[in-house]
């Protein structure tokens, strides 16, 4: 058991990250978990034969006051820079939507949240899943599956909403009809992501990527040799299918994936088989937050603990599954916890 803090957060993506800085500036400690091996949940890069691929979020955009400042402050740090501003469609279209697309200005999408974990003073756990959370003596409790337990004042869980939903029946918490109701609701749709590495002397005429109609196989090809200026040698490509594709495909082998993903693309990039040196399939089950809650944040009470409650946050709650509407939850999740914790002293 390790010592007890104002807040726990489960999940260290931008959610996860955002409220942890946030609670802190206020003056709140916190402890911070996330079972993966780094922080970033789908701010995420894997490194195949020393090339960088973003397989998770590829750019984000800043619409909001709010977070146009914080991405001024991460542009003063010097860990973003601006990649392009108008996206290049495959069917011609032109981007009427042209403003700037951030990516992290070290090589990979997770420098982004490495940076962001480093501001932080808290308790920070990584490799660690919570099963379990449960309510006593006016203090939560979390256990890992490593059996690690960690224990604060008020929680925040920050997880793709299934996966909340798993640790609530794990813990034998019974949520009212209507947030039962509301959380059941909450989709996410899938995503196919390939990545691949063409060999020495390919190349490809795709610039930064490419966006692709609605009725394509593929949604967006994005070059990471573009985009990191990463060893020119090789092209390094994300590909990321369709929602419809990747529903429809989830659970089928790499190869026809593959095959479909190649046909999509032949048209823009004539690359076949023979040009791949490398490759790697990665599946994301809960990729986008389809059906999001028209709230930033959600408090959930619980009855059969005498009305204790906790809050959700992450790209569920919001208006579009993106990296502001995390970014935006996260900090509007801090606030309610903030001025919940100040209410009880
Ligand atoms: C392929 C793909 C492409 C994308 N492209 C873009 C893009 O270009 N631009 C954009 O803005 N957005 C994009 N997105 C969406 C964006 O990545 C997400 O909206 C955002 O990253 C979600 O952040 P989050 O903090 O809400 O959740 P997450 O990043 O999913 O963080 C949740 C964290 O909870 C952890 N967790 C789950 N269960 C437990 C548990 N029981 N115990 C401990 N930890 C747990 C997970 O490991 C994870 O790290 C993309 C997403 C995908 C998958």
């Amino acid at each position: 058991m390790t010592s007890t803090t104002d807040v726990l957060i489960i999940g260290a993506g931008i959610a996860g990250l955002t409220s942890a800085k946030h609670l802190e500036d206020q003056g709140f400690s916190v402890t911070l978990v996330d079972k993966g091996r780094g922080f970033g949940g789908r701010l995420s890069t894997r490194r195949i034969k020393g090339l960088h691929f973003d397989h998770g979020t590829q750019y984000f955009t800043a619409g909001g006051d709010a977070f146009k400042a914080e991405v001024a402050r991460w542009k003063k740090q010097g860990w973003v820079r601006k990649w392009f501003e108008s996206l290049t469609f495959s069917d011609e279209r032109v981007d009427k939507g042209s403003h700037p697309r951030y990516v992290p200005k070290s090589t990979g999408m997770t420098s982004l949240p490495k940076e962001l974990a480093g501001e932080l003073k808290g308790d920070l756990h990584r490799g660690e899943r919570v099963k379990s959370i449960a309510f006593e003596n006016a203090l939560w409790t979390a256990t890992c599956d490593s059996g690690l337990t960690l224990s604060a004042k008020a929680v925040l869980i920050t997880s793709p909403v299934p996966q909340t939903l798993d640790v609530f029946e794990a813990s034998k918490l019974a949520l009212s009809k209507p947030d039962k109701k509301t959380l059941s609701s909450i989709r996410y749709a899938p995503s196919l992501t390939v990545m691949l590495t063409l060999k020495k002397g390919v190349f490809s005429d795709l610039g930064e990527g490419m966006k692709f109609p609605n009725a394509c196989d593929l949604n967006w090809v994005g070059n990471n040799t573009h985009k990191y200026k990463q060893n020119k040698d090789n092209v390094a490509l994300t590909l990321q299918a369709s929602a419809a594709f990747s529903t429809k495909h989830f659970d089928s082998e790499e190869g026809p994936i593959l095959d479909a993903l190649l046909n999509a693309i032949t048209p823009y990039a004539p690359i076949t088989r023979e040009h791949i040196a490398e490759k790697q399939l990665h599946k994301w089950r809960y990729a986008f937050a389809e059906t999001p809650v028209d709230k930033t944040f959600m408090t959930i009470v619980l009855p059969s603990l005498s009305g204790a409650s906790l809050v959700l946050a992450g790209d569920a709650f919001g208006e579009r599954a993106k990296i502001e509407t995390s970014w935006q939850s996260g900090r509007d999740a801090a606030d309610a916890l903030a001025k919940q914790l100040s209410a009880n002293v």
